[in-house]
């Protein structure tokens, strides 16, 4: 069999009225952005779908994706199909109250230890309020952490390392310990998603070796999230190399509107195709000749030199991304 889907991230809105440095999401009108959105049934539909029996890990992600209505209809429908499936949801934490009673809403379908909710935190209040701009966000921040706590689901903060904030990195994982909850760091990168394809990360070589020194007085560099940052490193350096990729195969990735790609990076040329024009049914998507075509374009690597640093069905020379480890 072609396809091994073992997780879906699933975009449920990219609407975002926040407002960040490194995303322009914030940009964009409501209408305009959740327009032609799929609805609930074309998703009800896709769970049921013959590739998906195995499928049991979720990413409920996009903008803001909490704000969406259908969120918790989402939870619904996956919880109805897949008895224990796993959700992970990333929140910027700016709204509270909302996040406490979406959250509390999904318990009605989903065991508190099957969910997951990160929620980015870039550094101390000084350098969070460099790169992330709403009104005092961080407090809000803290406000959502100790609401989401007493739910009792598992909670991370998460950092993505800028040169605004990278020397914060032992401070969030002080911080994090402090509240008695998890932390996650990862590194900032364009994608047409964020729609910040045009913005520069450059670092100095200085630069990099202190985060790297910094991520491993932290311990953060084990043998599963090592890869990820030398994948990282090199497309800082530029010198990003080739490596197998297994998006498409083993994950799949259904952006707002229907559209089913291999991985967040939602490359036209890589469009397997759209759920509407298959009433939702993933199977016959993924049979398609367009679909499985991008399978061929994936490992005959035309989509690399790639930087997706999300993309985790990945063998890098220098070892296996998180995703693949084990298998
Ligand atoms: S990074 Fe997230 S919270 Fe910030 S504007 Fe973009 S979608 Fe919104
Ligand atoms: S190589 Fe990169 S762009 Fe291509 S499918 Fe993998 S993660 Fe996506």
């Amino acid at each position: 069999m072609k396809y091994q889907i073992e997780d879906i991230n699933y975009m449920v809105s990219l609407f975002c009225p926040g407002k960040c440095v490194n995303c322009n999401i914030w940009q964009y009108e409501k209408n305009e952005i959740t327009n032609n959105e799929i609805e609930i049934e074309i998703f009800e539909k896709t769970i049921q779908s013959k590739y998906l029996e195995k499928t049991n890990y979720f990413d409920l992600t996009a903008g803001e994706s909490q704000l969406s209505p259908k969120y918790v209809e989402v939870v619904r429908v996956i919880s109805k199909y897949k008895k224990d499936a796993f959700l992970h949801t990333n929140i910027s934490g700016w709204y509270p109250q909302k996040h406490y009673e979406v959250v509390k809403e999904c318990l009605k379908y989903i065991s508190s230890k099957n969910f997951r909710i990160d929620i980015s935190l870039d550094g101390s209040k000084e350098n969070y309020e460099k790169v992330r701009l709403v009104k005092n966000g961080y407090e809000k921040v803290i406000e959502t952490v100790n609401l989401l706590k007493s739910l009792g689901i598992q909670i991370r903060l998460t950092m993505i390392v800028y040169k605004e904030n990278y020397k914060d990195i032992p401070w969030l994982v002080e911080f994090a310990k402090e509240l008695e909850i998890g932390y996650f760091i990862g590194y900032s990168r364009n994608a047409g998603l964020l729609r910040n394809r045009d913005k520069i990360y450059s670092y100095t070589n200085n630069e990099l070796k202190e985060i790297e020194s910094l991520l491993t007085k932290v311990n953060w560099l084990d043998e599963r999230r090592k890869p990820n940052w030398l994948w990282a490193k090199s497309i800082y350096k530029n010198s990003v190399p080739f490596f197998n990729c297994f998006m498409g195969s083993r994950s799949l990735v259904i952006d707002p509107y229907g559209n089913v790609f291999p991985c967040n990076e939602c490359l036209e040329f890589l469009k397997m195709g759209n759920l509407k024009d298959f009433n939702g049914d993933l199977d016959l998507l993924l049979e398609s000749k367009k679909a499985l075509d991008v399978l061929k374009k994936v490992e005959k690597k035309e989509c690399q030199p790639c930087s997706m640093l999300c993309a985790h069905k990945i063998e890098f020379p220098w070892g296996k991304q998180v995703g693949m480890i084990g298998s």
